[in-house]
């Protein structure tokens, strides 16, 4: 199996399958929501149309509450997961090209999503296309697990795990992977200072259990601004 040729040849629907998952416009709007679709139209319409891929590849899927779903190969016990999103952030200002089509231009492709998490999602379910389209036999099953809102709190995880199997195994491939290959939550942090005589700008912050003195004394251990 020559998997570079392969994923050659794959390339061109690749880069098509991406453009159109960039052009649902899968932002949450919580005035929209409805029973079927807890995230409004758009990140429902992009996580139907990824579950149609995967059931047009004839593989293994399943809805779960308009909230998220899986697209799932392989037979056996063993479960490992890959876990993506669809939902993306408002498009902002300063746009070249119209955020929701998906532009090539230097050999990149431009939209909002491109990289989180679009691009990673079907990067990994073209993957799977790939093993499966082989016919080489898999003895444990591999699941994309996918979320139409991970960029505003995560609830589609919440749903999904309260029906679904948790893999042993998995791995997130967000935005720059594999920099970014596990996710275990959102947290919104608002950092502030007492004026003081001493008070400096806010540089770092230890972790618990290192070193504890301070600004400018976790340095390199904590995070830094
Ligand atoms: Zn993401």
């Amino acid at each position: 199996m020559d998997w570079k040729q392969s994923a050659e040849q794959a390339e061109s629907k690749l880069i098509s399958d991406l453009k159109a998952l960039i052009s649902i416009e899968s932002v949450l709007d919580e005035s929209a929501a409805t029973g079927e679709a807890p995230f409004g139209p758009g990140p429902k319409q992009a996580l139907d149309w990824l579950l149609d891929r995967g059931r047009e590849a004839g593989m293994t899927v399943k809805e779960v509450g308009g909230a998220a779903g899986h697209i799932e190969i392989g037979e056996g016990e063993g479960l490992l997961g890959i876990l993506c999103h669809v939902d993306v952030v408002p498009a902002g200002d300063g746009w070249e090209t119209p955020p929701f089509e998906g532009h090539e231009r230097n050999g990149k492709v431009y939209g909002r999503g491109a990289i989180d998490d679009k691009g990673p999602t079907i990067a990994a379910f073209h993957a799977m296309k790939m093993v499966k389209e082989s016919g080489i036999p898999l003895n444990e099953r591999v699941r994309l697990i996918v979320g139409a809102d991970e960029e505003s709190g995560f609830r589609c995880m919440k749903r999904y795990f309260e029906t679904e199997e948790m893999p042993e195994i998995g791995f997130a491939p967000d935005a720059d992977f594999p920099i970014i290959h596990a996710e275990k939550g959102i947290a919104d942090l608002v950092f502030s200072q007492l004026p003081g005589e001493d008070a400096g700008p806010l540089r770092s912050f230890p972790f618990r259990g290192q070193d504890e003195h301070g600004p400018g004394h976790g340095e390199g251990r904590g995070v830094a601004f």
